[in-house]
């Protein structure tokens, strides 16, 4: 697996320019390892190169994975939830990434309550309005954060998005500054469960634009596994 640690040496290299571009340090920053479709054999050998946090994107991959996985890790939710899927993950990840109606959070309070936890969350914007992906415009967000203010097992952790695959990242850019602006302004926020925490935002292509625009989690999949290989 020496192509791993290659592949992480210099992923954490670009963290660190990207980090020293804007006065932050590395250890601002989280790399989450991105290991959908990556077999959990691999996925373990990775582990060893000091990875801590690793982001699935399907329901059924973290219930297949989750006991395979031999390390303790954060596990992060980053894919599209299904409300009647809720139930096969509330006891085992650490963040939910991808949340983007009320009707879904409803769905996670209730079941987080079930099991006397309080799950924390991010919050999907979409701030392209892309039509193929999901995650909420502004309007829709502002009354998003006023319902969930009154659920008592959710916790709002931050913000997430996923920009649009862009030849050149540069093109994301405003996109990642629009996120950060709204995630600042979010901060002041008289409800005692919405923090501003984490903004997860940048991908294998675009994560170091991402981080210079002020994302501290960032999620990278083919950066360090290689590309995907979805016949399997
Ligand atoms: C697959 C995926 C990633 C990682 O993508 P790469 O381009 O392989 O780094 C990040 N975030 C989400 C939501 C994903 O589904």
């Amino acid at each position: 697996m020496e192509y791993i640690k290659e592949n992480l040496d210099r992923v954490r290299e670009n963290i660190k320019k990207a980090c020293d571009k804007v006065n932050k340090t590395p250890e601002d920053i989280t790399l989450i390892a991105v290991t959908k479709t990556i077999d959990e054999s691999i996925i373990n050998e990775s582990l060893k190169y000091d990875i801590t946090d690793i982001g699935e994107n399907k329901v059924q991959e973290v219930q297949r994975k989750y006991d395979l996985i031999t390390k303790p890790v954060k596990w992060h939710l980053i894919g599209h939830l299904q409300r009647n899927k809720v139930k096969y993950i509330i006891d085992k990840v650490d963040l939910i990434h991808s949340v983007d109606s009320e009707r879904l959070a409803e769905e996670i309070n209730k079941k987080a309550i079930g099991i006397d936890r309080t799950m924390d969350i991010l919050i999907q914007l979409n701030i392209s309005r892309e039509e193929t992906k999901f995650g909420l415009d502004r309007k829709e967000f502002d009354a998003l954060i006023l319902s969930i203010s009154k659920m008592s097992n959710i916790r709002v952790r931050g913000l997430m998005t996923m920009a649009p695959y862009y030849e050149n990242p540069e093109d994301a850019r405003w996109i990642f500054r629009k996120m950060k602006e709204i995630f600042e302004e979010l901060k002041n926020n008289d409800y005692n469960n919405i923090k501003m925490d984490y903004l997860s935002m940048g991908m294998t292509n675009d994560y170091v634009v991402a981080i210079e625009e002020g994302a501290n989690i960032i999620r990278v999949g083919t950066g360090i596994y290689g590309a995907r290989d979805y016949s399997k």
